[in-house]
């Protein structure tokens, strides 16, 4: 480019250079969030699940055997080649824990990137949201797909969902059981799920099995669970994130939870103003791994699957990831 631009004239390398800088500085989530479909490329994620994208993404098709996908009006449900075989092989699995089938939440746009609304992460094709309502005996039509509402699994005080107790009626063996199931996998990394439940499935299994620790307490999440699998085999331009610090069942951990994260809210002094919150970030292109700008630029992978054929014969992938190498807790949760 700094070659390019000093064999061309002055007079033609300023506007090619503010052009670059307009596009570069654009909020991504409007580039992405225009793409109706994957990029005909290779299957590969560049960036991290919460600042990257997603080349040669699936669709998960809208219905299978033991799936339905919702509100897909948002066109989220395309993801890396390896989530959309997990979540096929998790509605099967399921089935044996007495899990009656999916409702598919969002997974990632076309190509991955920030999102017009919602999550901060789902941008690299690696995350999906699983609904803690199992599938009805029927097929939803697309209007209920858009409507109807998932089931909270909180315990409700004076009317209102509260963050401090779960509802032990509505959170079944079948609920801990698949996420138990989807935990199990090799190539899961996280279950980000609200804290009661964690709670929950650390009492049930007190000799802390090792899927136990991949399920992580995090805000919200009690009307889904949320899966998200590492960086696939041979995507050496994916960010990995650090390693599950520790099992989560301890008390200075719920203490944190319950007593500071949804503990009683601290009132403002009198006189005091709250400080003001502070705007959300905007990702530009410029801030996402050079290869986006492929990502978005690549031609389209047109006919998508309408149904699925059946749930694909699930392989665990044989690499592994390489070592972590930036800073985050728990990641981008949302
Ligand atoms: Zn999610």
């Amino acid at each position: 480019m700094v070659q390019f631009k000093i064999l061309i004239s002055g007079a033609l390398a300023v506007p090619l250079a503010l052009t670059s800088v307009a596009y570069g500085a654009t909020p991504a989530k409007n580039l992405f969030g225009a793409k109706r479909d994957g990029a005909k490329m290779t299957p590969a994620v560049y960036g991290s699940y919460a600042k990257g994208c997603v080349a040669g993404a699936e669709k998960l098709a809208d219905n299978g055997p033991n799936w339905q996908a919702m509100r897909l009006s948002r066109n989220r449900h395309w993801a890396h080649p390896e989530l959309i075989s997990l979540v096929e092989q998790l509605s099967v699995d399921g089935k044996k824990v007495g899990w009656n089938g999916l409702l598919v939440g969002d997974l990632t746009q076309p190509r991955g990137g920030p999102m017009t609304s919602g999550h901060a992460s789902h941008q690299a094709g690696l995350d999906a949201d699983v609904w803690l309502t199992p599938m009805p005996n029927r097929r939803l039509s697309n209007k209920e797909r858009e409507n109807i509402s998932a089931t909270s699994m909180l315990a409700s005080r004076n009317g209102k969902l509260t963050n401090q107790k779960l509802d032990k009626k509505r959170f079944t063996s079948a609920h801990a059981g698949i996420i138990r199931t989807a935990a199990r996998y090799r190539n899961v990394e996280r279950i980000f799920v609200h804290p009661t439940i964690k709670q929950e499935l650390c009492r049930q299994n007190p000799d802390r099995p090792a899927w136990l620790k991949k399920v992580r307490a995090q805000f919200g999440h009690h009307y889904h669970f949320h899966i998200r699998i590492g960086c696939p085999a041979g995507s050496t331009g994916c960010k990995p994130q650090r390693r599950v610090p520790s099992m989560g069942c301890d008390k200075a951990t719920m203490d944190y939870w319950f007593k500071v994260a949804y503990g009683p809210r601290r009132k403002p002094k009198p006189g005091v103003k709250p400080k003001p919150r502070k705007p959300k970030r905007q990702i530009t292109l410029a801030q996402l791994p050079r290869q986006c700008r492929a990502v978005l630029a690549a031609p389209g992978t047109a006919g998508t699957p309408a149904v699925a054929a059946g749930a694909v014969a699930y392989q665990q992938p044989t690499g592994r990831i390489a070592t972590p190498s930036f800073r985050a807790i728990e990641g981008v949760a949302q």
